[in-house]
């Protein structure tokens, strides 16, 4: 017997994550320069981060031979203050990818389900196997989440129910009024994790106040990010926001100092720049239907997106990727979701979403 062929059969049967290829990664690959490379692969955002983090994160590098404040009192009280809650109801994570993995371990393991939808966020389905439990995945709808099918598969094992809201990677929207009737369906003992990364791109008559919904459900959790709209994804940090006895569960089983001091301090920062957030917002608007309608003349389904990207079908999604990995243009393929005709774009900067349009016009030739 090897170390390996002792692992759990669970942790062996897992399927790593695959993530957008990095801009250094394609450079070395086909001797391109980095600087000619575009990059519309992991929906980050264009702008870089705010100038108000920028400055947070430079003054925090000088105190890095500390550690965190494991319980990042300064980035709660500022989340708290944001969302009329205790700071007993936030957790912090390494990205928002490490709340989803925390309550994994909280409430996750053998003999015990996560339901989820089929094409939402991978993470749900990795995060449900590296615990051993079962992740049950229901059909979607028009590439989004079937919400009475998955209140359906809810089960006397089931613990957690994972939805995306924009989903990733389809970018379908669930309207609030629907996702709140859900919830009053959801057995009390079951968690619904509602995954907002994308909530901050929502255009005014679409937004809704999840947040308000905790003093109704004790077994939500909401859980947003810095990565997209605030910039930050490379420091990880996101949050969860819910009852204090689940925020207390997640903390038990979170590595004491899971967010380090640079993304603490910049993403205090970040909360406030409202400005910012707006400008994110509003070069995404424009960057959505410029794209939307070059794939539509080029005779291209697109799936109407409420995110930051845009999935558009292209047949044979493979070999169109490959065509633009040639013009240093990366964007996803989706197969791995069960969509092999399709590639996610992230929404870039005007010049940035210019080459690849003019790329995809080429590598469909
Ligand atoms: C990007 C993304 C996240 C998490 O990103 P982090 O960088 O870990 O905060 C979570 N959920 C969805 C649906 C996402 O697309």
């Amino acid at each position: 017997m090897s170390v390996a062929a002792n692992a759990p059969d669970y942790v062996r049967a897992i399927s790593p994550y695959q993530p957008g290829k990095p801009i250094s990664e394609l450079a070395r690959e086909l001797g391109l320069e980095e600087a000619g490379i575009v990059k519309l692969a992991s929906n980050e955002n264009p702008l870089g981060m705010g100038a108000l983090a920028r400055a947070a994160a430079t003054e925090a590098m000088t105190e890095i031979a500390r550690y965190p404040d494991g319980n990042g009192f300064e980035l709660k009280a500022a989340l708290s203050r944001r969302f009329a809650l205790s700071a007993a109801q936030v957790v912090l994570g390494n990205g928002s990818n490490d709340v989803l993995d925390l309550v994994a371990r909280a409430l996750l393991g053998p003999g015990r389900d996560a339901v989820f939808s089929q094409y939402a966020f991978a993470v749900y389905p990795l995060a449900t196997q590296s615990v051993g439990a079962k992740g049950v995945q229901v059909p979607a709808v028009n590439y989004g989440h079937d919400l009475d099918a998955m209140l359906t598969a809810i089960t006397p094992a089931t613990r957690v129910v994972f939805i995306a809201n924009p989903n990733n990677p389809t970018g379908t929207f669930i309207a609030g009024e629907v996702l709140l009737a859900f919830l009053a369906r959801v057995p009390a003992d079951v968690l619904v994790v509602l995954d907002e990364a994308y909530t901050e791109y929502l255009d005014e008559s679409r937004r809704y106040d999840s947040v308000a919904w905790l003093a109704r459900f004790p077994n939500l959790l909401v859980c947003r990010t810095f990565s997209k709209a605030y910039g930050l994804a490379g420091l990880r940090v996101g949050y969860g926001l819910g009852h204090p006895e689940v925020i207390d569960l997640l903390n038990r089983v979170r590595q004491p100092f899971n967010v380090s001091s640079i993304a603490l301090a910049a993403a205090t920062a970040a909360l406030d720049d409202q400005d910012f957030l707006i400008r994110s917002a509003e070069l995404n608007r424009a960057g959505m239907a410029r794209i939307a309608a070059a794939m539509n003349e080029m005779g291209l389904e697109t799936i109407p997106s409420s995110g930051n990207f845009v999935t558009v079908k292209v047949g044979d999604a493979a070999g169109v990727n490959r065509r633009l990995l040639e013009q240093g243009v990366i964007v996803r393929p989706i197969a791995g979701y069960g969509m092999p005709e399709w590639l996610r774009v992230s929404i870039g900067l005007e010049s940035e979403n210019a080459r690849f349009i003019d790329a995809l016009r080429l590598a469909l030739a």
